[in-house]
């Protein structure tokens, strides 16, 4: 079963894909991570989409489309959830094709709606756990007063994202509107979509995730 989750910056992809991997065994493709980790490693393809990045613009779609290529290729398990990935048009016909390639198909694409006002409440209030990548909010979910994830126990490594304020943010949205936000009608046409309330609390979020899986 492979699944596509769609939603602006700060919808809870991450969260969701998180918790299908563990309860499920499928495998979060997320290139968002994967150009981080190329970032971070310091590799050409690193150094040559870190400006981009960090200002909150998209990286090109060869780019992205490679790397899941790659992956597609190389992992297993019990399905993929592409996590910010197809954000074009462009890449969404790349995405089929390599899935027809592979003898592989979508099953769902669940659009996680929420509203503007609530992202930039979440996004600049969000840290993430540098040991397993738990994502905490200084409001909602505050990191514990011990300093130790309640996920894996590291102490005192959390960090925020270079993106993840104001300035980048406000790019972000623009991108998702004007480059994602067209793959709701793609996919709605296609017979794929399923929307959930992405405000709702993380786990009936969860929960109307699981229903639609099954
Ligand atoms: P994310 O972690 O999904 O919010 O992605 C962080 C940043 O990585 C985005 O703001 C883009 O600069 C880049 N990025 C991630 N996924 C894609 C994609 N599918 N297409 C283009 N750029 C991407």
């Amino acid at each position: 079963m492979n699944i596509i989750l769609l939603g602006p910056p700060g919808a809870g992809k991450g969260t969701q894909a998180r918790h299908l991997v563990e309860t499920r065994g499928m495998v979060q493709l997320s290139t968002g991570d994967m150009l981080r980790e190329a970032k971070t490693s310091g590799t050409e393809m690193g150094q040559k989409v870190a400006a981009i990045m960090d200002a909150g613009k998209l990286v090109t779609d060869e780019i992205v489309i490679g790397l899941i290529e790659e992956k597609l290729t190389t992992e297993t398990g019990a399905g993929f959830i592409f996590d910010g990935f197809p954000r074009t048009l462009a890449q969404a016909d790349a995405l089929a094709a390599l899935l027809t390639k592979l003898g592989q198909s979508l099953h769902t694409v669940i659009e996680m709606r929420v509203d503007d006002d609530a992202l930039v409440g979440r996004i600049t209030a969000r840290s993430t756990c540098a040991g397993c990548g738990e994502v905490y909010n200084d409001i909602t979910k505050p990191i514990p007063a011990d300093g130790k994830c309640t996920n894996c126990g590291k102490e005192n490594d959390f960090q925020r994202r270079a993106d993840d304020n104001e300035d980048s943010l406000r790019t972000r949205l623009m991108e998702y509107y004007k480059k994602t936000s067209p793959l709701i009608g793609y996919y709605y046409a296609k017979g794929d979509l399923r929307p959930v309330n992405g405000l709702a609390d993380i786990k009936e979020v969860t929960a109307s995730i699981e229903a639609i899986l099954g």
